[in-house]
This record gives structure tokens, sequence and C-alpha cells, in this order.
């Protein structure tokens, strides 16, 4: 069979790739990477960068480049075949990277690189590399002796297992909960296009009326907009205990005893590999240093913002008291009043703001900020190969002509398309002898599609939403790393990944960007100050609340894995009572349950490092603090941007990078500022 995805070509062909490609393929490529990291570790007992590492960093390459399209297209044109192609290889693939982290004769041959007179000869970005993997190797329990290593590989078996449970027993209680509306009255407030999805909901189970649920698009219209308060009361109650000991499916799908049981096996794994508990742990692959640094940032930020934050609920609480006669504020008014009171001071049309923003102004405006910040020239390419007619192609050269990188471009939603906007990679930098692979990026939006001879209007959001993935993009194609495993986005710490795409929104909020950018699409005229003024006013409502909201869940995460204790267990409610009274505004009722269905941390990535979320925004407003000092088009500045982050990849901690570009480590300052929070 002739297979597309074993053509190896510089880009994939994607019109040619079917779902009966993908098994084959990667059984084979995984059947070579086994073989050749077996024959590379015994072609030799001195290992070197060309012996060893590059070789691998090539299979990698070569599965990765196979890999990547059909991952993607899963995303963006899926089919059930597709699907089940998809899902049939992941525990394949999986395996693979486990076996390779616990493969000892690899370790030892890394170790080797890592002790011989060679390292010392290595640039920067080899050096990286190979403390990153003996770094991995260590996470990965490696170095322990066979009981342990026993009791790690049974612990991170049940560690998956309990995250599985935890997640179902969240998706089955959302489930479990539904609500029959039959009377319209009931529903008043609720926008029309949360009526006809409640109608659709209804009629999915066969009933006339409304069905409301726990589905957040569901729960969040009801909060935001329904007038009846004890329909939000009922609401609200089903939402926060869900998978919990309270509310209306009390004691079934309970997660209590989960998060127990995570929190105590993440400690014991955390102790196995010889740190003090799971905070350390989860720190030892990120930027922040040690758990102090993490509850001091976060602490840090609290005092300043919570005199705001206690601000912004006085006005709220004085607006519901005033306008509606409410005088005992609860947690289900909040976004109710909270919209009313956004109408009533901003009343601010986003499908007015949407007229200024056509796409055929904001791409080529995204494009010319770039170029004039990094000198770069961005041009579209007509012809290439595809999955979807949407998509459009385009090639980034630099200054000396240089061609640096290339993305996909596929802007609008269709059905067989996940939902959300997404940079991936397809293909990576690097360098074989004299020949440079460059850079291939997919840059992915749901955006609503062009009507006729309307361009797509894009709402602020979404131009932010471009702005945030084109960042991505851009730290992923102009890196100049020529080693695989830190160039571009690889290899750079989880708490600082967002810091590219979060630095590229700042320019949305710009008048002099937002000129380059926007133009009404029937008069061509500029955004109207008076608009831009309101956009302003509003980005900034009730920031304090939100942010100390934000503040307390990265606390709580933070704390429960720092403090962990196995004579006392998690007390987790006890922990977040207390970040509660140390940084919250807003008290929730006693039956709330919000770390029942906290997935983030429990079943997600995000465990002891929710933080990495506030963390990223302060050095994406701190970075662009200096542009303001110099000026938001200052090519010096941009100069330095490009040269000291966006190019170095993963190739040097996160920290030394900032510092290079910003002279000092980060503050708190920016951050505050650009959020309107006064110090
Ligand atoms: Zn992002």
């Amino acid at each position: 069979m002739n297979n597309p995805l074993l053509a190896n070509t510089p880009l994939p062909l994607f019109s040619q790739i079917k779902p009966e490609h993908v098994a084959p393929a990667i059984d084979q490529l995984l059947a070579e990477a086994r073989s050749s990291v077996e024959q590379h570790l015994q072609a030799t007992q001195h290992y070197t960068w060309k012996n060893l590492v590059e070789p691998l960093e090539n299979v990698d390459d070569r599965l990765n480049k196979a890999w990547s399209p059909v991952s993607h297209m899963n995303s963006v044109v899926n089919s059930d075949e597709l699907r089940d192609a998809y899902n049939a290889c992941l525990p394949k693939l999986s395996a693979y990277s486990t076996e390779m982290g616990q493969n000892e004769a690899l370790f030892k041959a890394y170790r080797f690189i890592a002790d011989s007179k060679e390292f010392a000869t290595l640039d920067t970005a080899q050096q990286k590399i190979i403390r990153n993997a003996l770094r991995d190797f260590k996470l990965s329990g490696i170095d322990l002796d066979d009981e342990k290593k026993q009791r790690y590989k049974d612990i991170s078996q049940e560690l998956s297992a309990l995250a599985s449970n935890y997640e179902e027993n969240l998706l089955d209680a959302t489930n479990a909960w539904s609500k029959l509306i039959r009377d319209a009255d009931d529903l008043a407030g609720l926008p029309e296009s949360a009526l006809a999805q409640a109608q659709q909901t209804a009629e999915s189970h066969n009933e006339d009326g409304w069905m409301i649920t726990l589905q957040f698009p569901s729960y969040i219209s009801v909060m935001t907009y329904a007038d009846n308060r004890e329909l939000r009361r009922e609401h609200y109650e089903a939402f926060a205990t869900r998978a919990s000991d309270q509310g209306p499916h009390a004691g079934q799908w309970d997660n209590g005893e989960n998060m127990e049981k995570i929190l105590a096996l993440r400690h014991e794994k955390a102790r196995l590999l010889g740190f003090n508990n799971y905070a350390e742990l989860s720190l030892a692959a990120k930027m922040a240093e040690k758990p102090d640094d993490v509850t001091h940032f976060l602490e840090d930020l609290a005092d300043r913002s919570w005199r705001h934050a206690r601000k912004d609920l006085a006005e709220l609480r004085e607006f519901a008291q005033q306008h509606y006669g409410i005088n005992d504020l609860q947690s289900w008014d909040m976004a109710y009043f909270s919209e009313k009171m956004r109408q009533h001071f901003y009343q601010l049309s986003q499908e007015e703001v949407k007229t200024y923003f056509p796409i055929t102004r904001v791409l080529p405006g995204l494009f010319a900020i770039v170029e004039k910040l990094y000198g770069l020239q961005i041009t579209e390419i007509g012809d290439f190969d595809s999955w979807h007619p949407d998509v459009r192609f385009f090639q980034i050269h630099d200054q000396s002509g240089q061609l640096r990188g290339r993305f996909y471009l596929d802007l609008y939603a269709r059905a067989k398309k996940r939902g959300g906007a997404w940079m991936d990679d397809c293909v990576s930098r690097k360098r074989s002898d004299d020949t440079i692979q460059t850079p291939v990026a997919y840059l992915t939006c749901n955006f609503t599609p062009p009507t006729g001879d309307t361009p797509a209007l894009l709402t602020h959001d979404e131009v932010t939403t471009l702005f945030h993935e084109f960042g991505h993009g851009l730290h992923h194609m102009l890196t100049q790393v020529d080693h695989l495993g830190v160039s571009g986005i690889n290899g750079v710490e989880w708490d600082a990944v967002e810091l590219p795409s979060q630095f590229m929104e700042n320019w949305c909020w710009e008048q002099e960007a937002l000129a380059l950018m926007s133009g009404h699409y029937q008069t061509d005229e500029k955004l109207p100050d008076a608009l831009f003024d309101k956009m302003i006013a509003a980005k900034n409502f009730q920031a304090g609340m939100i942010m100390v909201r934000q503040l307390e869940f990265s606390l709580f995460d933070f704390r429960i894995h720092r403090d962990y204790d196995p004579e006392k267990g998690g007390r987790i409610y006890e922990t977040l009572e207390q970040v509660r009274e140390q940084v919250a505004v807003v008290r929730p009722p006693k039956f709330n349950r919000f770390a029942h269905s906290f997935s983030h941390i429990f079943a997600g990535g995000y465990g002891a490092g929710y933080y990495s979320y506030k963390w990223a925004e302060v050095l994406s407003s701190d970075a662009f603090s200096l542009f303001e000092e110099k000026g938001i088009f200052d090519q010096d500045t941009g100069r330095a941007f490009l040269t000291n982050i966006l190019e170095k990849g993963g190739s040097q901690d996160a920290m030394e990078l900032f510092i290079n570009f910003r002279g000092r480590k980060p503050t708190i300052d920016a951050l505050l500022r650009h959020n309107g929070i006064a110090a």
C-alpha cells in the first residue's frame, strides 16, 4: 500500500490521508523507532551527541511528522472512522513513550554523555536537551531500587485510574441532572439563543418545553440571565454540588474518596522521588523554582488586589439593592446582577463592535504589526495540499530573505471541527548537517464564516484570540534553535509557555494598533474613539473580584499539595476555608463542593500548577510594559523580544530568557495596572 503518512514529504499530504493509513503507518514507525533505539544503544559503548541523541531526535521527528496530521485532522475534519483509527493508536504511542522513559540503557547512555568530556563542547541547546532528558528519566523513577520502582509503577497506575474515575463521576453527575420547564415565564430574561438551545435539548429528550442542564453553556446562561431567582438557586445548588455528598444527587458519584487517595498517592510519589511534597515535584520542570516563589507571588497579588475586589463587591451590592431591592446578595445572584450592572454602565454592543473588525482588515493588520515589530514579511502561498477548501497557507521571511516558517490558517467554524482556538505544530525546526527543516504551524479558530458579500466579522474577543494563537505560532516558527528537543515551543516550561501568546493580546487594546486592524466593513471607517473608550472601560469591569477568585483557586491547589500530611489526610475543605479567609471576598454557601468538580487539578495536568495561568500573565504584562515605555512599535524592543524570547524556544531557562529581555526579574505591577487595579 502506498501510505501517504510514510511518504516523508516536507509537508503532509492531507488530501490523500485516509483512516486506513493510520494504524499501519504508526505501527511501522513505532517498530522502526524501537529497533533504531536498540541499534544505536548497542552500536557502541562511547555515546556521543552524533551517535545517539541526533539519530534518536530524527526518530522522534519522523514519528511526530506522521502523527501530527492525523491528530490535526481528527480535530478539524473528524469522522467516526478517523476517530477510531486515532483512538486505536493513542495507547500504542503512550506505551512507547513510557517504555522510553523507563529504558535504563538509554538513561545510562544519556548519563554517559553528560559525564563525558564532550558535554562541555556542546552548545546550550544540546546541553539543555540532555539535562531535560536526565530530569525526565528521574521523574519517571528510573534510578529507584527494584522495590521502590515497583511501588512507583503501582502508584502511577492507580493515579491514572483515580483520575479517570474522578472524571467519570463528574461526567455522570453532570449528565444526571436536568429540569424540564413548561412555562416560558420561568425562563424570562434568557436570550433567544439560550432559549433555542434549551428547546432543542427538550426536543432531543422527546419533551415539549425547555430543558436546562448542568452543561456549562446552559448553566451559565441561567446564572447570567434568568430573572427567576429561585430557579437560579436550584440550578446553582445542583451545579455546585456535582459529584459530592451534597445537593440533589448527594452521595452518588461522590469524588470525596478519590480526592483523598489522589492527594495521598501524589505525596507518596513525590517522597519516593526525593521531594518533600508534591508541590516540589510539580515545580521540578517549571519556571518557578521553589514552593515559596509560588505562594509569595500569589499572596503578593492577593494583597494588592484585595481592596479593589472589596470595592467591586460593594458596588455590586449597592447596585442590586438600589435597582432591584436585593439586600442579601447570594452566590446565585452574582453573575445575574453583574450582567445587569454591566449593561447599565457600559452598554457596549458587540454587534456594533464587530462591524469594525472584518477579517479582511484584521488579518492584514495583524501581519503589519508583527512585520513592524520583528522585521518580517508574511506572504500567502496559493498552491498547496489541504484538508478543507477554507484553509489558507502563508510563509514568513525575515529581513535577510530567509524563510523562517510557514503556517496553515483554518479560521471558520464548521461541522466535524472541534470548537475553540489553538496552535499546534506540524513540523519543528531542526538542522541536520547543512539542511534546516523550517517549522510549520497549524492555526485553528472557530469564527463565524462569511456570508454572501459580507466578510467574516470578528468580535473583539475573537480578534484577541487570533492574536493569542498567532503569538504561540510565532514562538514555534521564529525559533533559531537547531535541535528538535528545545526548538520552538518544545521544552518550554509549562508556566512560561503562555508568555508569547498573552503578550500578543496587548496590541488589541492599543489605539494605534487598532487603527491598523480595524475598518468598518462597509465604509472603511476606523474604530471610533467613543467606542474604543467604552471597550476600555468595560475591559476591567470587576477585575478585582475576578483576580481574587483566580488566586483563591491557585492558592488552594498549591497548598493542598504542599501541606499534605499522611497523618492528617487531605484536609481539603479546611484548606479551602483558610484560603478563602485570606483572599476571597465572596463566600459561597456551606453546601458548595467546589473541589469535587475541580478536575483541572484532580484529573488534569494542573495539580500544584494552577498558578501557571497567573504566572504567565505576569510575564506577558511585564514584557509588554517595556513596549509601553519605549513605544508599542519600537523596533529595537521588538528585535530584543525576538532574539531573547521567541528565537530561543526552550533552549534556556525561561527566567534567564526573561531577564535577558527585561533586564530584571518579572514584577506584578504591570499586570495590576493593565487590570485597572491600582497599587
Ligand atoms: Zn495559549
